[in-house]
């Protein structure tokens, strides 16, 4: 594992930009609209989205094709401010955890998942980024460490965009710091994340609006051009906004973070099953389905002595049938604070049996990145606790 910490309790680049708007929170339409408006050619809407998206520069100064005046117009209405990388911890496994720190003072995580070896042997060049909605979570899962310190606020949208752009720039960076390439773009302009799972910290669904407006950004052909079906929403199981985003035009992919299979074991480990219990929430997923067709899949994390027992198993090949879906079994990576623990190689066996001979495609998902924090939120807590003691 590789650890390079640039945290301290007090460093941020605060600055009062940060009381502007940021142009990564806007459509096509609108900043052309606001470039039209200030009597600028519609032109300039490409050449001013090229920068941030394709050429992912970070200040005005550096578009160098657009005028003084319109740099000196845009300097005074928006911000340009990118996430601070306060730590990054690389695994052996290539999986890098990525601790951003926003302008507030509030830190939250994105880990970029490497390509690896497909069925047929071959390296897959698919490169998949984890990506946080809200610093930290008010939906309290009894496993998760981003529930640990609650709920501090929703991301803003460009602070949702900014976490794939500046993945895009360490990889860069790196490119550069080896000499491979000197352009602003990987070869071939190429950006490096092609696949997004909205899985980081928080429920995704609670910050629908910016969510869902973020997700436009980054499918966009203006944007980062991240097809629909390469981007998948996870959720603990908000039915409301399952419904919502089902009536989306875009065809996301739907993760539910199941993680119990009964009302009672999930309802234990799961608070928002009580207000959502499974009837409803299969409900809401068969509807989903049937307006996007097969596009659901259920995440379960075994945990010992939890949810791992057959009468689960047995619970979840009915679920799974009903709505025709794969399920990821995921052995539980422990969080040093919480008192669960992973279950044995055996028992992950014979869960994920149990599934198969009933006839539901199953696979299980070894966490990445073993070696380092990456359970979700582990990285932030840490940080936050070590920051607290040096108060
Ligand atoms: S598992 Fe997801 S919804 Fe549950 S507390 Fe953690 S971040 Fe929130």
């Amino acid at each position: 594992m590789i650890v390079q910490d640039k945290t301290d309790s007090t460093a941020s680049k605060y600055s009062a930009a940060s009381e502007l708007r940021d142009l990564r929170s806007l459509t096509y339409e609108e900043v052309s609209g606001i470039l039209t408006g200030w009597g600028h050619k519609n032109y300039r809407t490409k050449q001013l989205l090229d920068w941030i998206y394709k050429k992912r520069v970070c200040s005005f100064d550096e578009m160098t094709d657009l005028s003084q005046e319109l740099r000196a117009q845009l300097l005074d209405a928006f911000r340009m401010q990118s996430l601070e990388c306060a730590q990054e911890q690389i695994s052996q496994d290539g999986t890098v955890k990525f601790l951003w720190r926003l302008a507030d003072g509030e830190f939250i995580e994105s880990v970029l998942i490497p390509a690896s070896i497909g069925q047929d042997g071959k390296r897959s060049n698919r490169h998949t980024l984890c990506v946080s909605t809200q610093v930290g979570c008010a939906y309290g899962c009894k496993f998760c460490a981003s529930g640990i310190m609650g709920y501090r606020r929703n991301l803003e949208i460009f602070e949702i965009v900014d976490q794939v752009l500046s993945v895009e720039r360490w990889k860069h960076a790196q490119l550069l710091e080896s000499s491979e390439h000197s352009e602003h773009t990987l070869p071939n302009g190429q950006a490096l994340v092609n696949n997004l799972v909205i899985m980081g910290m928080g429920e995704p669904l609670a910050n629908y609006l910016n969510l869902t407006k973020a997700l436009q950004i980054l499918n966009a052909p203006w944007g980062l051009n991240i097809g629909a079906r390469k981007i998948t929403v996870s959720t603990s199981g908000l039915v409301p906004e399952i419904r919502r985003l089902a009536e989306e035009p875009q065809q996301y992919h739907l993760a539910i973070s199941l993680h119990g299979a009964t009302d009672d074991v999930r309802s234990q480990i799961m608070p928002v099953n009580r207000k959502y219990p499974l009837a409803q929430l299969i409900d809401a997923c068969e509807a989903y389905q049937k307006a996007k067709g097969r596009m659901i899949w259920i995440e379960y994390i075994l945990i010992d002595q939890v949810n791992t027992g057959l009468e689960q198993a047995h619970a979840l090949v009915g679920l799974a049938k009903r709505l025709q879906c794969k399920v990821n079994l995921i052995p539980y990576n422990p969080v040093g604070e919480l008192e669960w623990k992973r279950p044995s190689d055996r028992t992950v066996a014979q869960f994920r049996d149990s599934l198969h001979r009933n006839g539901v495609r199953v696979t299980v998902r070894m966490e990445k990145g073993q070696d380092i924090d990456a359970a979700c939120g582990q990285l932030r807590l840490k940080t936050e606790q070590k920051n607290k003691l040096a108060i």
